[in-house]
């Protein structure tokens, strides 16, 4: 992974993103803005173990499968040899197997031109952990920071439903991580009070608010919201978005006075500010140009 570890001195209590375990207050670590820290010995041993991987996957591409088990199993083992605390880690996907996924819906394989994971709507695992372990300072510096990056999470996803709308429809599978790791939406229910109604009548009354604000505009008959449940007991919530009438308006985003239309290009959601670009999207998509 591509990504910035800054080398600092841990300000307070803090856990470890990779084994899940205490980190001390003025102890040495990696830090990576906006998602934590990690011990520098937990992130060495990660980042090998994620280089083995995708040795082994660039080898199973090219349909060289022992040689690409091979580094999987060194992969796994360096990553055994770091002792993580299963329940608060958040590097598991590692060792999970595809397979040992077990599930009674078509998950796809990854996200692409119709296919969308999010982890969950406005629940933050990390805090819940941190609180659990009575990080309280932690807990705080998190919590400063944790409306603004929830609101631009469902931006986000309000996004993905504009670009399925105006592109060939999709879904958004939430309670499933972006590595495929089934999170299931009980983070999500915990902060749900409202005993006289279903728990998943309420989060998804949410979510419908947020696009509505968004996009301006309620799409009861193209946006679906499909409750499944894992083997393993888990709920996810399927939001199916299906592709607009020709006939249609387009769907915006409408975001500080402004409304800006988004496309679905293979697994991203692209803004189409140039408006000739969009004109010519227009014209083959939608036949309706009165706006
Ligand atoms: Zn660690």
């Amino acid at each position: 992974m591509n990504v910035n570890w800054v080398r600092i001195q841990n300000k307070y209590d803090n856990l470890c993103l990779i084994c899940g375990k205490i980190v001390k207050r003025r102890e040495w670590v990696d830090w990576l803005t906006d998602n934590g820290i990690r011990h520098v010995d937990c992130g060495e041993i990660f980042d090998e173990a994620e280089l083995l991987q995708l040795k082994a996957l660039g080898y199973f591409v090219r349909g060289k499968y022992e040689d690409g088990r091979e580094f999987y199993k060194k992969a796994i083992n360096l990553f055994s040899s770091i002792k993580i605390d299963p329940d608060k880690s958040r590097a598991l996907m590692v060792v999970t197997d595809a397979e040992e996924i077990e599930l009674d819906i078509p998950i796809p394989q990854d996200e692409d031109e119709h296919n969308e994971f999010k982890d969950s709507w406005e629940f933050e695992q990390e805090i819940d952990d941190l609180r659990r372990n009575k990080l309280f300072d932690a807990v705080k510096e998190k919590e400063q920071s944790s409306l603004q990056r929830i609101k631009s999470k469902q931006l986000d996803i309000t996004k993905s439903v504009c670009a399925f709308l105006n592109a060939q429809g999709g879904n958004i599978w939430l309670g499933i991580s972006d590595r495929r790791e089934v999170i299931g939406l009980d983070g999500d229910y915990s902060s749900i009070n409202n005993s006289n109604k279903r728990k998943f009548d309420v989060l998804t009354q949410k979510i419908s608010n947020v696009f509505g604000k968004y996009l301006q505009k309620n799409y009861a008959l193209e946006i679906h919201y499909i409750p499944h449940q894992t083997k393993t007991g888990k709920e996810i919530l399927q939001i199916k978005i299906d592709a607009l009438n020709q006939m249609d308006e387009p769907a915006y985003i409408h975001v500080e006075g402004k409304k800006i239309p988004y496309v679905r290009k293979h697994s991203s959601d692209m803004p189409l500010n140039d408006p000739e670009e969009w004109y010519h999207y227009r014209i083959k998509r939608f036949t309706n140009l009165k706006s």
